[in-house]
């Protein structure tokens, strides 16, 4: 006689916005050599292989167990021959070649090297790479290169922004953005968001949300913040950038990944004494203070939940919201705004949640947007 039917295993989604992964990852030693990969096709700007291993790298961080063998990967989506080719020699031999060849490549070694830096992109660095340089003694030996102010900052402070950010750090950072924002307006209102919304333990910045009820209000707050870090002697470096959000233009803006609210990146000097259990600093360090990469972003509050579901990330999660949005509802989504292209009208939102309802998501949590 029959048995009871097997439980259906739900179909893993081929977008990420449709499945929840948190900070576990249980198939790193196959997501870490597709980012090899990725990355290197970025350097090399092949956007379409680079997504690709995006994609397959997001769909295995997803899985509740590793992948014991390529036959349980069948079913899962956005796993291509090239992916899955990859995968079966790390289930062999515990290496791929492609990635082993990838990695002792001195073009890809350079270009990571470079765009390590604070304010060093691909572009430029591909740029230093032609001209034969290096190592960074070659780029500050150059005398014909001209850093600007960002890239100066990076090297200065290197070694100490490439050192991962703890979580105490974070919310010491947030204690001392929490007390410039009150003392502006006692109704100020400050998030975190990025990697450490979504529960990372570590990140390479800590990125906030600063706003105010009214509005309008918003784009004098960056402003007053960095004057009082300023007098306060804890801001090494800033790039402010005023807000070109013009809500009159939004019905015929593109939408884009870069959006137009006042903000800032910074560079702050975090004590010791501020940071509870310590500082997150290198071995025989004997400062009692670091340098940290923080980000600013203030839009105005009726955009706080677009603003927010974008700077939450991961940003694979914010490519395939957009990419969901666009194919499966014709809807556009970005950091401001979301709009029904078939009604032709604007949606508004005061949550994450009404967000995820429009487009007629399950909810997803930030702890599980760590795709
Ligand atoms: P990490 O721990 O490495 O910092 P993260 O997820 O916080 O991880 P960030 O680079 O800080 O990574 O970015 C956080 C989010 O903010 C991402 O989702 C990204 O899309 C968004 N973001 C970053 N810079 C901008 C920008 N200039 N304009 C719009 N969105 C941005
Ligand atoms: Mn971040
Ligand atoms: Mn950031």
């Amino acid at each position: 006689t029959e048995g009871p039917p097997p439980t259906p295993v739900a179909a893993v989604s081929q977008y990420a916005c449709q499945r929840r992964t948190t900070i576990e990852n249980n198939n790193k030693i196959f997501t870490d050599a597709f980012e090899v990969l990725a990355e290197s096709y970025e350097f090399s700007e092949l956007e379409g292989p680079c997504l690709a291993f995006r994609r397959a790298a997001s769909v295995l961080k997803s899985l509740p167990m590793a992948v014991p063998c390529l036959a349980a990967t069948q079913g899962l989506p956005c796993l291509g021959e090239h992916t899955k080719a990859v995968m079966e020699e790390i289930l062999r031999y515990g290496r791929a070649f492609e990635v082993e060849k990838t990695l002792s490549d001195e073009r890809y070694q350079t270009l990571k090297l470079f765009t390590s830096v604070f304010g060093v992109g691909p572009k430029t660095a591909e740029k230093w790479y032609r001209r034969g340089l290096r190592s960074f003694s070659d780029i500050l030996a150059e005398p014909s290169i001209q850093l600007n102010q960002m890239q100066q900052s990076g090297f200065l402070h290197y070694e100490d922004i490439s050192r991962a950010v703890s979580k105490a750090e974070a919310r010491a950072l947030g204690n001392i953005i929490d007390e410039a924002v009150h003392a502006i307006t006692p109704d100020g209102i400050l998030a975190l968001t990025g990697g450490f919304r979504r529960g990372k333990e570590f990140g390479h910045d800590v990125d906030f949300i600063v706003t105010t009820p009214e509005l309008g209000m918003e784009t004098s707050l960056i402003p007053i913040i960095i004057n009082r870090l300023t007098r306060q002697g804890i801001l090494l470096y800033c790039d402010y950038q005023a807000s070109t959000f013009d809500k009159s233009k939004l019905p015929c803006h593109r939408f884009e990944a870069m959006d137009h609210f006042a903000k800032c990146f910074l560079i702050l000097r975090l004590e010791g004494s501020q940071v509870e259990g310590g500082l997150n600093s290198a071995e025989g360090d004997s400062r009692d203070w670091r340098a940290v990469r923080v980000d600013l972003v203030s839009p105005p509050m009726d955009r706080y939940a677009f603003a927010l579901l974008g700077w939450t990330g991961s940003r694979q999660f914010e490519r395939d919201l957009r990419r969901f949005a666009r194919m499966e509802r014709g809807m556009l989504l970005d950091n401001h705004a979301l709009y029904d292209k078939t009604k032709k009208e604007f949606l508004a939102a005061t949550t994450e949640r009404d967000i995820f309802a429009h487009l007629g998501l399950e909810y997803i949590e930030p702890w599980q947007r760590n795709a």
